[in-house]
C-alpha cells in the first residue's frame, strides 16, 4: 500500500488516499477514476511525493546533522568564554596590538583578541607575529 497527498487544482482541497501501489494510481488516474472529496472535480494531482515515504532517512540524517553542529557550536562557546575571560579584546585594532605585543617586550599583555582581515593576518604571519584564526559565533545566532 502507498499513501499519496492529492491535491485537487480545482479548488486546492488536499487530501490522502491509499493506493495498491503507484501503478494503481497512474491507472485509476487516466480512467478518470479519482474525484476531489470535496467538489468532486476529476482535475486531482498527486502531490509531488507521499510524506509518509520522505520522512525515515532525510529527517534522521538532517537530526543528526543538527545535533552535530549543536556540539560544535557549544565547543566554540566554550572557547570563546575562555578566550573572553582570559584575553583582552582589542575589536578592529587587532593587527596593530598583536604587532605592539610581538615587538614590544615590555608590553605584559597576556593575550589579545579582536578582528582582522584576511590581508592584516597574511602580512602578521609573515612577519612572525603568532596569530591564530578561530570561528566566531554572535550570540544573536542563538
Ligand atoms: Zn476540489
Amino acid at each position: 500500500m502507498i499513501k499519496y497527498k492529492l491535491i485537487c487544482k480545482n479548488c486546492d482541497f488536499s487530501f490522502d488516499s491509499w493506493f495498491a501501489s503507484s501503478k494503481e494510481y497512474e491507472k485509476l488516474k487516466i480512467k478518470n477514476f479519482l474525484n476531489c472529496h470535496k467538489c468532486n472535480s476529476q482535475n486531482v494531482e498527486k502531490t509531488l511525493m507521499a510524506p509518509k515515504l520522505i520522512n525515515i532517512n532525510s529527517t534522521n540524517s538532517l537530526e543528526k546533522k543538527k545535533i552535530r553542529l549543536n556540539e560544535i557550536k557549544d565547543k566554540i562557546r566554550e572557547y570563546q568564554k575562555f578566550i573572553k575571560n582570559n584575553f583582552d579584546y582589542v575589536g578592529e585594532n587587532f593587527a596593530y596590538e598583536a604587532r605592539s605585543l610581538h615587538y614590544d617586550k615590555k608590553n605584559k599583555k597576556k593575550g589579545i583578541y579582536g578582528t582582522a582581515t584576511k590581508n592584516e593576518i597574511t602580512e602578521l604571519k609573515a612577519e612572525g607575529v603568532e596569530a591564530e584564526v578561530i570561528p566566531w559565533i554572535e550570540n544573536k545566532s542563538n
